[in-house]
């Protein structure tokens, strides 16, 4: 059994993604071709705005907003602990603060109670993320950031394709940003990202950071980066993407399969009725997280913890806020558990993965 099974869809897609690739081969047109700017406009369409840009990772995406912003020394941005590690990375490479606050132990999502508590002069942007498919708050963080004139940046690197009120991730603030990295729902074969946005001018300005700074070519009017992403990888997301909305129906139906069989003494993701979840990952929690897992392993289940470590107890962020701060954060990152998920996963796989779990759980009772 596989944890994501991208062999298995590859075989389903074979024909049409070597043709696609193909053609990129027979084009030579590996930079700016113009698979790159189909997807965009495929994909803004799709997401309900007017402008994307693709990048070259979700994490370039991110870093490339908050240049666009000017965020840099001396501002702060809200954000969650609960998250991988470049969220709060791009923050501190610009030379900002990252302000963690604690998540809602539902959703893992950023609490937006804590937010506006958070909030100093200093303060420029909010970024929440979508965490495991399912978007944040969005509703009442895009209110904060609009009450307290800060910009708001949804981190939708794991939730493309989810919707809160009926509208699509990464088009429900300024800006939303998602990543194309081969293990997540809409996944390319190397690194790719996007923005999306309906904000034109921030668009022009990601286009040119991505390339440079460049103007023109050799007219660079700032600093920017390398940034584009590849014409191979926009070839394979545009085959991809033909099979999307059939994958997240099936990521869905494995989520209903496994939360309505779930054995007693976990905890399933809880998603609002506002959201549909992508379930980039289906993660259960529990307390005997480190015992189940290794029994599962055992038998041969693959599972993964998505994460071990709240970022504001990462070395590289210690000294911007106590270890003991952000309890809710700090002990999820102690029960949490994913599952294998993934459009393929059939019935009976998930019978063993459910059989296995219960068997684990029975083995490692909860302490007294
Ligand atoms: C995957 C991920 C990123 C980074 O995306 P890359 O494409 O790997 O750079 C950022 N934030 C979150 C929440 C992610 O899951």
């Amino acid at each position: 059994m596989r944890f994501i099974d991208l062999q298995t869809q590859y075989e389903h897609y074979k024909e049409e993604m070597d043709r696609a690739i193909a053609e990129v081969l027979a084009s030579c047109q590996f930079i700016n071709g113009p698979q790159v700017a189909k997807l965009e406009s495929t994909l803004a369409h799709y997401v309900g705005v007017r402008e994307a840009v693709g990048f070259s990772s979700g994490t370039d995406s991110l870093l490339a907003v908050l240049m666009a912003w000017s965020i840099g020394p001396g501002d702060e941005i809200i954000t969650s602990p609960f998250t991988f590690f470049s969220t709060a990375e791009v923050i501190a490479l610009q030379g900002a603060k990252p302000v963690f606050v604690d998540v809602e132990d539902n959703t893992l999502n950023m609490d937006p109670r804590q937010v506006e508590a958070a909030i100093t002069p200093r303060t420029r942007a909010i970024m929440p993320v979508s965490i495991f498919g399912q978007c944040a708050n969005m509703t009442a963080l895009n209110e904060i950031a609009k009450k307290h004139g800060l910009l708001c940046l949804e981190d939708g690197c794991q939730s493309f394709g989810g919707t809160h009120h009926g509208r699509r991730s990464c088009g429900l603030s300024d800006a939303g940003a998602t990543s194309f990295f081969p293990a997540k729902p809409l996944g390319c074969y190397g690194d790719g990202g996007m923005v999306f946005t309906d904000d034109s001018d921030l668009a022009a300005h990601l286009r040119s950071i991505r390339e440079h700074g460049q103007k023109s070519r050799y007219h660079h009017l700032r600093l920017g980066m390398n940034g584009r992403m590849d014409t191979l990888q926009a070839a394979v997301l545009l085959t991809k993407f033909a099979h999307f909305e059939d994958e997240v129906g099936r990521r869905q139906s494995v989520a209903r399969y496994y939360l309505e069989h779930l054995p007693a003494g976990v905890r399933g993701p809880v998603i609002l009725p506002e959201n549909h979840s992508v379930f980039s990952q289906f993660t259960i929690r529990m307390v005997q997280r480190d015992q189940v897992q290794a029994a599962l392993q055992q038998v041969g289940i693959p599972t993964a913890v998505h994460y071990p470590i709240p970022l504001h107890h990462q070395p590289a962020f210690t000294g911007i806020i106590d270890k003991n701060a952000l309890p809710v954060a700090t002990r999820a990152a102690r029960e949490v558990l994913s599952l294998p998920m993934h459009p393929f996963l059939t019935t009976r796989q998930q019978d063993q993965v459910l059989d296995a779990l219960a068997h684990a759980l029975a083995q490692n009772p909860l302490p007294e």
